[in-house]
């Protein structure tokens, strides 16, 4: 089967794509491994996406922008892309269990994945005590001691979290002070069980299942010791564009170098959501470009097919 669209990816921007395409009467398809939603499955409550006054739980949302999709004929195939051939005029996918999907155009909305502190036995103690998200992980620590590694937005949002519902949260942060919004910063100083440990960075993760961390202090080289039971990873995310490497041009940072038009080197290929290069990765921009992407697609189609 030759599909006029594949979409790899089943997050806001990979959804958002697959709703405009369906009703633009191209047969889509969204690729997706795990389940809809992406990154914002994972979190509790999203408070800024427009139409929400009240805001709306990330799964709810992920969900009703899957059954959208559905809803005007999108497929969603549950398949791990394990492998990409984007150059010539049938762009292929390959998944790892063992398929060929084949379309005329495919918009790459693989998002990003958290990054990782790189210590050593890192990897090894996920679920066992490290974990990169708190909404999906926090209530396995109630009333324990956890620490918070990073100082930016979702950092602040995971600590806020943490202080509801564990014994006491300490931050880790490797400057004085947050990079986090004011919003967060009026908010964190309410939390009586915070404690933020300055000018630090993780040095060992001790235990197995964790029982704690080492830091030390990056102006006095003194090392400290702090009890935990979890670590809360959050010191930002790395695009998912590895895939792609050898075809498609990619940013410094790893990004896919594809401007506003979500255009990439390669004619008949796409870019739309956090894997894309710009300033601001969020629902609201993930959506904007799976919107162009899909015009962009639908419009590349018009001038090579006559569709
Ligand atoms: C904890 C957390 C809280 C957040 N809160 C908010 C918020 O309140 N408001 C807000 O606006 N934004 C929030 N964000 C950011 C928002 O979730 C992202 O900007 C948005 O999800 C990006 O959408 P996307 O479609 O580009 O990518 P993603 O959401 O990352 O989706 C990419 C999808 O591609 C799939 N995929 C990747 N590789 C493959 C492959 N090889 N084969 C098949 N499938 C693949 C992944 O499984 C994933 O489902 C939050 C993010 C996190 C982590």
């Amino acid at each position: 089967m030759l599909y006029d669209v594949l979409v790899l990816g089943g997050g806001p921007a990979g959804y958002t794509a697959a709703i405009y395409c369906a009703r633009a009467a191209l047969k889509t398809a969204v690729v997706e491994r795990l389940s809809a939603g992406g990154q914002i499955a994972t979190t509790e409550q999203v408070d800024n996406y427009p139409g929400f006054p009240e805001g709306i739980g990330g799964f709810d949302l992920a969900v009703n922008m899957q059954q959208q999709a559905e809803r005007f004929g999108a497929e969603t195939l549950l398949e791990e892309v394990t492998q990409a051939s984007l150059s010539g005029s049938v762009k292929k996918l390959m998944t790892a269990s063992g398929k060929t999907l084949e379309s005329k155009v495919v918009i790459l909305a693989t998002g990003a994945s958290p990054r990782s502190l790189g210590l050593p036995n890192e990897d090894s103690l996920r679920g066992k005590g490290v974990s990169y998200c708190a909404t999906c992980d926090g209530m396995f620590y109630r009333g324990k001691e956890v620490v918070v590694v990073g100082g930016g937005d979702t950092a602040a949002a995971d600590t806020l979290y943490l202080t509801k519902i564990c014994k006491k949260v300490t931050m880790v942060h490797r400057r004085d002070a947050l990079r986090a919004g004011k919003f967060y910063w009026e908010s964190l100083k309410k939390a009586d069980n915070l404690e933020f440990c300055w000018n630090s960075t993780v040095d060992k993760i001790e235990g197995s299942p964790v029982s704690g961390i080492v830091v030390k202090n990056k102006n006095t080289g003194e090392e400290k010791q702090i009890p935990c039971s979890g670590v809360f990873i959050a010191v930002g995310n790395l695009p998912n564009t590895g895939l792609f490497e050898n075809e498609c041009e990619l940013t410094e940072g790893k990004y896919l170098a594809a401007g506003e038009d979500t255009k990439t080197n390669l004619p008949g290929v796409f870019a739309a959501g956090d894997l894309r290069k710009k300033p601001l990765r969020q629902v609201v921009t993930a959506v904007s470009d799976g919107a162009v992407a899909a015009h962009m697609a639908e419009e590349y189609l018009t001038q090579t097919q006559g569709l």
